[in-house]
């Protein structure tokens, strides 16, 4: 075999910075591995496997004696570089990157429950979370009891008996209903739970759960984090403990794992993170605004209103409203479709935290899962729109909003 080619030169380290460096620079360099060829941007290692230089190199590298890579479920160069990126952005001290949202958040929970075991949750949540919850656990003998999101005495009551985990949606998709991060914390460890925040409506950027005291934090990386619209994804992140107690062997076995090519578009959007979820932020509370005073509007659900129930608690534990509003309208479902199809920038679509504004009728869509009796109660009811508000000029989705309604 010829020579290693091309100058190839393992790049010595450099000592690292002796001050703490601010989440934009961390967000372009943290978890930076450059090859010997020295490449300025992440290298995408697209290989599920890994060589040794001897049997023996084998052996200890499987007995987790030596840093080597061993196999793609486990860990890979550039899933490793977005974890590291990822982990320094919340400040976290891991990550696993996960192939979805739903794999995050079911990883998170079954890895630390068994039968017999009980299950608090906020009752405002993502469709699918609440399958996992209500329908997959209880099958395995987990009980799991659901609490109104700002019902302090509800929390009080649920934690006052031994729980093993405790799932916080906050804010919810898509009312975006708030939990006290702090205060149910707060209760949970009392009775010795671990407090898992799906931190996906407010991303890294708006809201850190770890600082307010929970445990875990999942994310489906699909929304802001690529936030372009391009992969499917997922992050746990939290304390080394739980990473050692429980996830490390549960995901290493069940395999949801990233994969390679999703991990380098998504180190690469993390770049951007910043700049576009506050953005995207800074519009939707314009946006919410102006929804607000339209009289074709019953209500208008965001954080960033003073209008909204939990607006007192996100000014607290939120560095801005987020990217989503939850609008309801006076009208009847037939109206409110006639009101999506008139819309000339604003796309039709069921995802958010992209680029390109979204709306979308939860009741029909995303929500559609769930008993009408279930989406009442989470106030989805057929009149309500899903607005995801993306990175086009503010006033043109304003001009949009008007000449549709
Ligand atoms: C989208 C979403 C998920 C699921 O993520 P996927 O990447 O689609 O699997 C979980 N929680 C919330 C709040 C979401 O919006």
């Amino acid at each position: 075999m010829s020579k290693r080619p091309w100058g190839y030169q393992p790049q010595p380290e450099r000592p690292d910075p002796t001050w703490e460096l601010h989440q934009e620079t961390q967000s372009v360099r943290a978890g930076l591995a450059r090859s010997g060829f020295g490449e300025t941007s992440e290298a995408l290692y697209l290989n599920s496997g890994f060589t040794y230089a001897s049997a023996e190199q084998a052996v200890s590298s499987f007995a987790d004696e030596v840093d080597h890579f061993v196999y793609g479920r486990f860990a890979n160069p550039t899933i490793s570089m977005f974890e590291e990126r990822l982990a320094a952005i919340e400040g976290a001290e891991f990550c696993v990157g996960t192939g979805s949202g739903m794999s995050a958040m079911f990883a998170s929970i079954a890895c630390m429950v068994k039968s017999g075991d009980r299950v608090v949750a906020s009752a405002a949540m993502f469709s699918s979370c609440y399958v996992i919850l209500m329908e997959i656990l209880p099958k395995w003998g987990v009980e799991v009891e659901l609490v109104e999101t700002n019902d302090v005495k509800g929390w009080t009551k649920a934690l006052s008996k031994p729980t093993k985990v405790v799932f916080i949606e906050t804010p919810s998709n898509p009312m975006l209903d708030i939990v006290d991060i702090k205060m149910v914390s707060d209760l949970a460890h009392n009775v010795g739970a671990t407090v898992i925040v799906d931190n996906v409506m407010a991303s890294p950027v708006l809201q850190k759960p770890l600082e307010l005291g929970a445990d875990v934090v999942m994310y489906s990386a699909t929304k802001h984090i690529d936030g372009q619209g391009r992969v499917l994804a997922g992050a746990i992140l939290g304390k080394r403990s739980y990473l050692e107690e429980h996830l490390s062997q549960f995901v290493r076995h069940t395999g949801p794992s990233l994969s390679p090519f999703n991990a380098w578009v998504l180190v690469k959007s993390l770049e951007t993170i910043g700049m576009r979820v506050d953005r995207m932020s800074q519009s939707a509370q314009k946006i919410a605004e102006f929804l607000e005073a339209r009289p074709e509007i019953k209500s208008v659900r965001y954080p960033g209103l003073k209008s909204h129930p939990g607006y007192e608690i996100a000014q607290k534990q939120m560095s801005g409203g987020g990217s989503t509003i939850g609008i309801e309208f006076k009208a009847d479902q037939a109206s409110v479709f006639k009101f999506m199809n008139a819309l000339r920038v604003i796309d039709i679509s069921n995802n958010l935290g992209d680029s390109k504004s979204l709306i979308t009728h939860p009741a029909s869509s995303t929500h559609r899962r769930l008993a009408p009796e279930v989406r009442a109660e989470m106030g989805i009811t057929d009149s309500v729109l899903r607005l995801s508000v993306g990175l086009e000029h503010y006033s043109d989705l304003l001009k949009d909003l008007e000449q549709a309604f």
